[in-house]
């Protein structure tokens, strides 16, 4: 450290990615990417002319790419707000509502606490339950903001609809900020409550089911209000925080339907086959609704399994938190993908 470093944040700990490996020799199963391309529309009028446009700046109110989202949703644009990568979504929420403090699962996405600290937002960690499924009560009038990912990051764990009503309709005195990156693998959204509920925040991203996380596209959508005050958040951090060119790709995927439901389809089935492929093999696998699963081997530990099938050329994610660590979290991949992890999962097994 400098010496010249915040005093305030000399004991933050940063969120630490996935690895990210410079060559492609890994069958890449560690960070919740979609294993197939962007739709072809995505590069849609990016020519010589679009190019020559990157001289200005991008659009600050981000019309189009907030247009093309609020048609997709059904919600006013004003309701609407693009940001660069779900994260920054979160970080805004942070920043804008979290004076009265947080609660959040203590199995979730690693990034809330990050944020938290970062902001100087009090936060408590309610344990899931032993079954790693949310318990309701943590979550009924707390007093402070709720931060939950639907389905739940590292577990997969999906909540209700009318979980996250009851969540959202006994706080009305605080902001309910529900992370749905992983939303479009199996579960049902909560956007539409946002136009019965003004204490509700949906953040979502277009790096799992769009395939467009080296874009870094997410947006809010929430009560006009709960959108100006993130809006005003944004102004005062980065106005052009989403650029032309990702704004673009970003349009032309999301108003392509038919590849979309391609691809999810292909994922959902991909995703059935893993976990009987798992339960063969004797694995415990958590019911999963997102496009990974958090998957214990009968014997070997996970960081050994984690290792094993890096040497064997594949990458999974394995987290050294105490209440997962026995764990392996594997992103859904192509077919041939899960055939390749299958066939080194009974090596493994076999031989150690
Ligand atoms: N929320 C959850 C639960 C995630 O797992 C991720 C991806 N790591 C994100 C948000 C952030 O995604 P992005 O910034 O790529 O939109």
């Amino acid at each position: 450290m400098s010496g010249f470093f915040s005093e305030r944040l000399n004991g933050l700990c940063p969120y630490v990615p996935g690895e990210q490996p410079k060559r492609g020799e890994y069958i890449k199963l560690n960070t919740n990417e979609n294993p197939y391309y962007p739709s072809r529309y995505a590069a849609d009028g990016i020519d010589g002319v679009f190019l020559r446009g990157l001289r200005l700046y991008s659009d600050p109110d981000c019309e189009e790419l907030r247009g093309a989202i609020a048609e997709y949703y059904g919600v006013p644009s004003r309701c609407v707000m693009p940001t660069n990568g779900s994260d920054e979504a979160l970080a805004f929420c942070f920043a804008a509502f979290g004076d009265r403090g947080a609660v959040f699962p203590d199995v979730t996405y690693g990034f809330y606490k990050v944020f938290a600290e970062l902001f100087g937002v009090p936060y408590t960690e309610l344990p899931l339950r032993a079954d790693f499924t949310v318990d309701m009560d943590g979550y009924l009038n707390v007093g402070r903001a709720v931060v939950l990912a639907n389905p739940n990051a590292q577990t997969g764990i999906y909540l209700s609809l009318d979980d996250i009503e009851r969540i959202v309709a006994s706080n009305a005195d605080n902001v309910v900020i529900i992370d749905e990156a992983y939303i479009d693998f199996g579960g049902q959204s909560a956007v539409g409550l946002t136009r019965k509920y003004n204490n509700l925040v949906v953040v979502q991203t277009f790096s799992k089911s769009r395939s467009l996380a080296g874009a870094r596209v997410g947006f809010a959508i929430a009560d006009e209000e709960l959108i100006a005050d993130l809006q005003r958040i944004r102004f005062s951090f980065n106005p052009y925080n989403v650029n032309r060119v990702s704004a673009a790709v970003a349009v032309g995927a999301i108003r392509d339907r038919r590849y979309f439901a391609e691809c999810i389809d292909k994922i959902k089935s991909t995703r059935a086959r893993l976990v009987g492929e798992l339960g063969r093999l004797g694995y415990a696998v958590l019911p999963s609704l997102a496009n990974f699963v958090l998957a214990k081997s009968p014997k070997i530990n996970g960081k050994k399994l984690y290792e094993t099938l890096k040497a064997s050329g594949i990458l999974v994610r394995h987290f050294s938190d105490a209440r997962i660590n026995g764990f392996v979290r594997i992103t859904v991949g192509t077919d041939e993908q899960t055939d390749a992890l299958i066939k080194a999962l009974e090596i493994a097994e076999n031989t150690l």
